[in-house]
This record gives C-alpha cells, structure tokens and sequence, in this order.
C-alpha cells in the first residue's frame, strides 16, 4: 500500500465538513498564490504555462465558500489568469530584484504590476533572504512603496518573520540572521514611515507564537492588519496557543483577515487544495479536535508518538468570522 500523501496522512474524511458553522457572507482569501504552472523542465520537454491548476484550486475554493482570492503572481500571468477567471481573482504584486541588480529593476517590475492594476504590493523579507539583500525596509522597497503609493495603491503585505521552531534551528545563528524580535524593527520602520498606507503582515503577523506581541502591535499601528495564512503553522501554534490568540481575535476582529497562503503546482492533486482550506475553516469556525491530517515538518512528534500536531478549533463567533472572512478584506480591497 502507498503511504498516505502529505496532504491526508492521517486518512480523514475531507467531504466530512458537517461540523463548519459560518453561514455568512462569502469568504475572501487575501492570501495566494495562484499562477500559471508547467511541469519542471529538468527531464520534460518545455511546455506552455497552463492554467488546470488554477482552475482546479478556484473550483476547491468555491466549494469551501471562497468567492475571492488575491494572488501574487508573476505579472505576465495577470492578463491570462484575469482573463479565465475575471473578479474571482485580483492581484498583488511582489516586488523583488536580484542582490547585484540595479534598483530600477525592481521599479520596472513595480510598474509591470502598476499596469496590470494590482491592489496589493508584496515585500517579502524573512531572515533566509536577507543574504540576497531582502530587507523588507530596503532602500529600494521603500521607494516602491512610494511610488506606488503615488500610483494609487493603498495596501503593501509583508512578510517579516517564520516560525520560532526555525529561530532555533535554520537561524540559530543568531549573529548571522538576528533574533526573532530583532526582524520587528524594520517592519516597525515602515509603519512608522508610511501611516496613510494600510500593511498587512502575512502570516498572523509571523508570530502565533506570541499573542501578546501581536496585540502590541495592534495597538501600537492603527493602519496594521494580520492575515491568517501558512496552514500547517497556523494549525500548530493557533491551537498551541487556543486561548491567546482566540481572545485577540474576538477583541480585535477588524484587523485580522482571512488567508490560505494556497499554492498551484504543476501536478498537485484536488486534495491538496481541499486539505489546506478544511483546516483553515475548522481551525478559525469549528470547536473540532483532533490530529491535524497534514505532515508538518515544523512538528516534534510528542512521547505519545503523534505524529502531527493537534488542530484545536477556535469556535469564533459568527460576528468575529464575517468580519475575517469577508467585511475587512471588503473594506481594505474593496
Ligand atoms: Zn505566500
């Protein structure tokens, strides 16, 4: 017998959704990736972009009641995928260039994204990056954001830090990538630069792990805003820290918004997709627990010999869901 795929390893029933209880407006997934794939070209000849994957992730995510969902995107794959899938989809542009690279590549990149007409720009900045100079405060992103403000553009998404577990392993060496707290300081920097433009830190901010943090922030930006992306971290640490965070979100339900962090790969199967958005409704909607089904390398299996962390559902309150789901990513995306 194969062994069960990582995406079900513990064998669950994914069309068993009888425990879902958000009866609201559609959901919104601010959080995507949804591109135009090929197989890899290594041992395969060179095949056109095709967009099966996207439709095989947008028909999962109607299933699950998600009605829009913004992806980021090379800016090529706007035009075909637009055209496909029309409003279901809008877009955010990650801006990015090469260390030796002169800064007008990242701004020729940001006009291509401009033109396109996305709504999001995206300055993705974990501490594994920043050998290639991504700094989410970068000289040359702030200028994006500049210019991008003056384009119209009012939201920029960042991503300032991975899990803790990762603090103590890939970036143990402290001196090489900076604390966990240390990757705060650059985002902090942007917030306090751009005040009229509204941030979005993917991820639950980059810190599940730490709700009182997150609430500081809250506090401390008016114009920051969570997104609940990254399944198998979201699963692990949400439900490690069940209370914490289940109150930070009922106290502050206009910042959060909902995201799946979904991404389309040549030759993944439907279930895939299905797995990703069955946790995230039965982590933010449901009281369910149990195992989570996904492997998560991330998880130190326990004495008991679990395998996979448990999935603790939140049970949000209806009022609370309708604004993650749907009305902030109204307001913010229109
Ligand atoms: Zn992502």
């Amino acid at each position: 017998m194969d062994p069960l795929p990582e995406h079900n390893i513990s064998g669950i029933e994914y069309g068993d959704r009888r425990h879902f209880r958000y009866a609201g407006p559609p959901l919104f997934d601010v959080h995507a990736h949804v591109t135009r794939t090929k197989p890899d070209t290594k041992d395969a000849l060179p095949a056109e972009p095709a967009l099966d994957q996207g439709e095989t992730m947008l028909a999962v995510a109607e299933e699950f009641g998600v009605a829009r969902i913004w992806s980021m995107c090379p800016p090529e794959d706007i035009g075909p995928l637009r055209e496909r899938f029309g409003r279901r989809l809008g877009f955010n542009g990650p801006i990015s260039k090469k260390l030796e690279e002169p800064d007008d590549v990242a701004y020729q990149l940001l006009d291509r994204f401009l033109s396109a007409g996305v709504d999001i720009i995206k300055f993705w900045g974990a501490p594994r990056g920043h050998d290639r100079g991504l700094f989410v405060d970068a000289p040359w992103r702030i200028e994006a954001a500049r210019r991008a403000r003056g384009a119209g553009v009012r939201v920029v998404m960042v991503h300032v830090a991975d899990p803790d577990t990762w603090f103590r392993t890939t970036y143990a060496d402290a001196a090489k990538f900076g604390t966990k707290p240390d990757q705060y300081t650059r985002l902090r920097r942007l917030l306090e630069e751009f005040t009229d433009l509204r941030w979005i830190a993917a991820h639950m901010g980059g810190d599940p792990e730490h709700p009182d943090h997150l609430e500081e922030l809250l506090e401390s930006y008016p114009h920051l805003y969570f997104d609940t992306s990254a399944t198998k971290w979201q699963v692990r640490e949400v439900s490690a820290h069940r209370e914490a965070v289940r109150s930070l979100i009922v106290r502050r339900p206009d910042r959060f918004l909902f995201g799946s962090d979904l991404v389309t790969r040549h030759g993944l199967p439907r279930e895939h997709y299905i797995s990703r958005y069955w946790c995230h409704r039965t982590l933010w909607e449901t009281t369910w627990e149990g195992r989570s089904p996904i492997a998560d390398p991330d998880f130190t299996p326990a004495p008991d010999g679990l395998s996979t962390p448990a999935l603790l559902g939140l049970g949000l309150p209806p009022n609370v869901l309708a604004q993650v789901y749907h009305d902030n990513a109204a307001k913010l995306l229109g």
